[in-house]
């Protein structure tokens, strides 16, 4: 092994990834992978009640999404907000 073997090495591998990507490889199935489907995002509307009160805009908290009217500090069990 000589001392330019690392480098001899690097330029081969640079040229590989200049390469443009093989097309089929060998060996392997040419199949065209469809994207995931994006599951669709609940609504950030205001969780509180049912029917929910579906509210905009919220903020989140450990009890979920609640507007300015339902906000923890407003509806505590057994507290109904004036
Ligand atoms: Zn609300």
């Amino acid at each position: 092994m000589s001392a330019r073997a690392p480098e001899v090495r690097l330029t081969r591998t640079r040229r590989l990834l200049d390469a443009p990507p093989v097309k089929h490889v060998p060996g392997q199935l040419a199949v065209e992978v469809e994207p995931p489907l994006v599951e669709d995002a609940p609504p950030r509307v205001c969780q509180h009640g049912n029917p929910r009160c579906g509210a905009v805009p919220v903020r989140p908290y450990p009890c979920g999404l609640r507007c300015e009217e339902h906000q923890p500090a407003r509806t505590r069990p057994y507290f109904r907000a004036a």
